[in-house]
């Protein structure tokens, strides 16, 4: 049906990710380590990696956040997609991860690009807002954890510049979010995150069914 989006079978992901795939080696290394983890599926995926840097290139971005980190992978796509005077803000709570991550910044040789911020984001965010850095960031992603994402994103929103945008992973969240006999606490967290999102009028949006749905505001 020409109205809806093509179902991506297996075959074809492969198929995309043949034809258009360019990923760094040292990011399908970080790949393959993280996916013998327990929360492997917390990763991006590596076309949502690539399509993160092409929007950096777009965008001219200088100043990243980054809220949840995991291992580091999204942040390295993004570390090599700024320019050598870009830098990341890194928010995760996590110190087991995020030392995968620093091990793999440092390898690719961005480590100097990515400020980690060992704490809950909230206060990190918060800390940069004290610090009057409204308006100074020019790209942020949102993967972390569901419940605060509407709390994320309004903080976000302050601390990035006019045109800038705030990217938002899961809000699919596996199809979960259209499918009413799933009642829980973070499916919940998700609907009512796209809910205001869609009548948010201080940005453009689009959300595309992209691995679990990413969502893409651009500041007005
Ligand atoms: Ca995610």
């Amino acid at each position: 049906m020409a109205d809806k989006t093509i179902a991506v079978t297996d075959e074809l992901a492969d198929y995309i990710r043949r034809f258009s795939l360019r990923e760094p080696e040292i990011l399908s290394r970080l790949r393959d380590e993280t996916s013998r983890l327990p929360n492997a599926s917390m990763q991006s995926t590596p076309e949502q990696g690539q399509f993160m840097a092409l929007l950096i290139h777009l965008a001219g971005a200088r100043r990243a956040l980054e809220i949840g980190v995991f291992t580091g992978y999204s942040a390295l796509w993004t570390a090599l997609a700024l320019p050598e005077d870009g830098r990341i803000v890194a928010c995760d709570i996590s110190e087991e991860y995020t030392s995968i991550a620093r091990r793999y910044w440092k390898k690719a040789r961005v480590d100097h690009k990515i400020d980690m911020r060992l704490a809950p984001a909230l206060e990190t965010l918060d800390s940069l807002l004290a610090l009057g850095a409204q308006g100074t960031f020019d790209f942020v992603y949102i993967d972390a954890d569901k419940e605060n994402y509407w709390t994320y994103y309004e903080r976000a929103i302050q601390l990035l510049r006019r045109r800038g945008l705030i990217l938002v992973d899961n809000v699919l969240w596996s199809g979960r979010v259209a499918d009413d006999s799933v009642q829980d606490k973070d499916t919940h967290a998700i609907r009512e995150f796209n809910r205001k999102m869609a009548a948010d009028e201080r940005v453009w949006i689009t959300m595309l069914p992209y691995a679990d749905g990413l969502t893409i505001a651009c500041k007005k």
